[in-house]
This record gives structure tokens, C-alpha cells and sequence, in this order.
């Protein structure tokens, strides 16, 4: 192989080529080969770093990762700013940017925007997870909160599902609403806005917490018998979206054990206050390897706590650059 000395092609992907060049669902099968390389012991990533910003709610993620597959491995870094209060100015919360490097000189081969990748990747997860855990026939999904994440979630549970109905109930009426209009435009599928949380949980199949909740949205109480739960918002060790009851009556799956046990207030706040009556049933690697039965009985209530690996981004990243040098995504110079 020759390597170029001189110049360097460096793609720069905006977030519209993003969404442009990978659609959620193209997006769910790189996630399940991201998490068997996982479950195979061929993919590097150490606890992410967060930096807290003294006296405020904003945060910096450090996310690096390699992830060797059967075709080019994916060595990448994603930093991202997580700032609440963006969305008072109309500013999407999380900012910043993944790295991609080149295998063979560790050269940056791509720089990626950050929040429309990792809105794609989290919902292609929560539909790697749902194919696994939700019940086959699973058809009414109620999404909690109306931001970014609710949004690409819509599409992840669509493509795995054959969901007849969505029920939103977002804190703020209206972007409900505006949420649901817009959904209704998009995907082929009865969109109704709810009055109360517990509305659109009584009788879901399938529900999706998706918001940026410090205390609990969703009550164990509400659930139907067979529900799966994608908790995807609350990714520190003091807040959550579920209860203590979601967590203990339901089988508890994760995307990492060692992510949960020190960043998922969803987990650990259940486990302090219920004790063994909460556990982790698995990974989601343990269920793409198929070393684990997902679901024991069809009464059965699934939990899929999400956090976010940097596999994922990684995997995502290198599957966008493909995408962008075949479609002539024309590159910069870089030295
Ligand atoms: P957005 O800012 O776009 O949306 C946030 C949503 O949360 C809004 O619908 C808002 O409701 C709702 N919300 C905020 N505060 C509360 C509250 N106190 N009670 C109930 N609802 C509330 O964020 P994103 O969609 O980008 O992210 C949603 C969550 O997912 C965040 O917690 C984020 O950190 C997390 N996340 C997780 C990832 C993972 O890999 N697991 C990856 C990325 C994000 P309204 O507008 O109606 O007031």
C-alpha cells in the first residue's frame, strides 16, 4: 500500500449530509455488527471522560473508540458539549464533532457533526435492541418527550416493528403537537398527542423515554404486561425516567454493564432504594452473540437502559464516510 506523503483528503460532513447519507434504519445493522465485535472482545473503548462545568448543567463528553470488524476496522474520538439550556434559543443540546482516523497513518480522514450522527445511532440502537426484546407483534409505541431523539426514534421503532399508532406526550403541550404534525407528514402511521404520561404508557407496546428528565416520566405502574421500554434520556448517576417499580418488576438490559454501573441513575438509584430486587439481566452484546434468551415468556416487561458507547459513533462515523467518498463528497486539503 501507498501512502501519501503530501496532501491529505479530509471529508468535513455537515449535519444535513449526514442525514442525507444515513437513514436510521441503513443505520441499525452497523450498530449490531459495532456490538458483536464487542461481545467478540475486538473492539476498544475505555469509560467515557465527562467533564462537569462547575455551577451550570452544561457537560463535555470524551468518547474515543476502535472498533475491528470484518471489513475496515473504525478508529475514531467523539467530542460532544451536552448544554440544556440551548433549547431556549432554538439550538439543538448536544454540539460537537466525531473524528475519524485513518487505519493505516492514523491521518484524520473525516471530522462529522456530532449531534445528528449520535441522534441516528441512538435510535438505530434502541431498534437493534427492540428487534430483540419487543414482542413480534408489538404495534402501539408511545414516545415520552418531543425533541431530537424522539424524532429519530419515530423512524428506529417503524423500521423494526409493525407499529399501527404512536402516542406522544411531551412536558410542553404544544411541541407535542407540533411533534405529532410533523410525524404525520413524514411516516405513514396514526399519530395521537396524549394528555398525561401515563395515558400514552396504558397499553403500549412499546415506549421510548426520550427526554431530558432529572425525576421519573414513566411509573412501573402504568406498564402493560409484554411492554419494552427504551429508556434512552438520563444519562447520570442522580437523575432518571423511571421509577423504582419500572425498574425492579421489568428484565433489565443495558449496553454496558460497566457504563451502567457508574453513569445510570435509571440503575442505581432502583438498586439503592429496592436492593437485589433490581439486577441487569444483560448486554445488548449478549443478545446480538445470541448467549442469552431475550425475552422468557411473552407477559414478560423488557427494559433496555441506553447511555451510548463510543462504538457506536465509531461505527456510524466510518459508515457516513463510505457513504460520503461514494457519493463524491468532495474533500479538503489537510496537512
Ligand atoms: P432535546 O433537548 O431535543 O429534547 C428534550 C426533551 O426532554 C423535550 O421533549 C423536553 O420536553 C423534555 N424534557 C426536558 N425536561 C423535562 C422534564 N423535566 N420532564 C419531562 N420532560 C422534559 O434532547 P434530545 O432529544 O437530544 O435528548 C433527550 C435525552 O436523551 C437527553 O436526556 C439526552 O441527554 C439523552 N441522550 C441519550 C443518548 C444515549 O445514547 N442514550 C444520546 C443522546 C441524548 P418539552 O420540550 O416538551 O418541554
Amino acid at each position: 500500500m501507498s501512502i501519501e506523503r503530501d496532501t491529505w483528503p479530509l471529508r468535513l460532513i455537515g449535519s444535513d449530509a449526514v442525514r442525507r447519507l444515513l437513514p436510521v434504519g441503513d443505520c441499525i445493522d452497523a450498530m449490531e455488527t459495532a456490538f458483536r465485535a464487542l461481545a467478540d472482545g475486538r473492539a476498544v473503548q475505555p469509560l467515557r471522560t465527562v467533564i462537569r462545568i462547575p455551577r451550570s448543567r452544561d457537560s463535555l463528553y470524551v468518547m474515543p473508540a476502535h472498533v475491528g470488524d470484518d471489513g475496515e476496522p473504525a478508529l475514531a474520538v467523539k467530542l460532544v458539549s451536552l448544554f440544556p439550556g440551548n433549547t431556549a434559543h432554538g439550538i439543538d443540546t448536544h454540539q460537537g464533532a466525531v473524528i475519524l482516523f485513518d487505519n493505516v497513518t492514523g491521518r484524520v480522514r473525516a471530522i462529522i457533526e456530532a449531534g445528528s450522527l449520535t441522534a441516528i445511532r441512538t435510535a438505530a440502537v434502541s431498534a437493534l435492541a427492540t428487534r430483540y426484546l419487543a414482542r413480534p407483534d408489538a404495534a402501539e409505541l408511545a414516545i415520552l418527550g418531543s425533541g431530537v431523539q424522539a424524532r429519530t426514534h419515530v423512524e428506529a421503532m417503524l423500521a423494526v416493528r409493525p407499529v399501527r399508532r404512536v402516542r406522544i406526550w411531551s412536558r410542553t403541550p404544544e411541541r407535542a403537537r407540533v411533534f405529532a404534525r410533523e410525524m404525520t407528514e413524514r411516516h405513514d402511521v396514526l399519530i395521537d398527542v396524549m394528555g398525561t404520561a401515563a395515558d400514552a404508557v396504558h397499553g403500549a407496546d412499546i415506549i421510548c423515554t426520550v427526554t431530558a428528565a432529572r425525576e421519573p416520566v414513566l411509573s412501573g405502574a402504568w406498564l402493560s404486561r409484554g411492554a419494552h421500554v427504551n429508556a434512552v434520556g438520563a444519562s447520570t448517576r442522580d437523575t432518571r425516567e423511571l421509577d423504582t417499580e419500572a425498574i425492579a418488576k421489568a428484565a433489565l438490559w443495558v449496553d454496558s454493564r460497566e457504563a451502567a454501573g457508574s453513569e445510570s441513575g435509571d440503575y442505581l438509584i432502583a438498586r439503592a432504594e429496592a436492593g437485589d430486587a433490581v439486577s441487569i439481566r444483560g448486554e445488548l452484546s449478549d443478545l446480538v452473540k445470541g448467549s442469552v434468551a431475550a425475552r422468557n415468556r411473552d407477559a414478560e416487561i423488557t427494559i433496555f437502559k441506553s447511555l451510548g458507547l463510543a462504538i457506536e459513533d465509531a461505527a456510524a462515523a466510518r459508515l457516513v464516510c463510505e457513504r460520503a467518498v461514494a457519493a463524491g463528497l468532495p474533500p479538503t486539503d489537510f496537512h
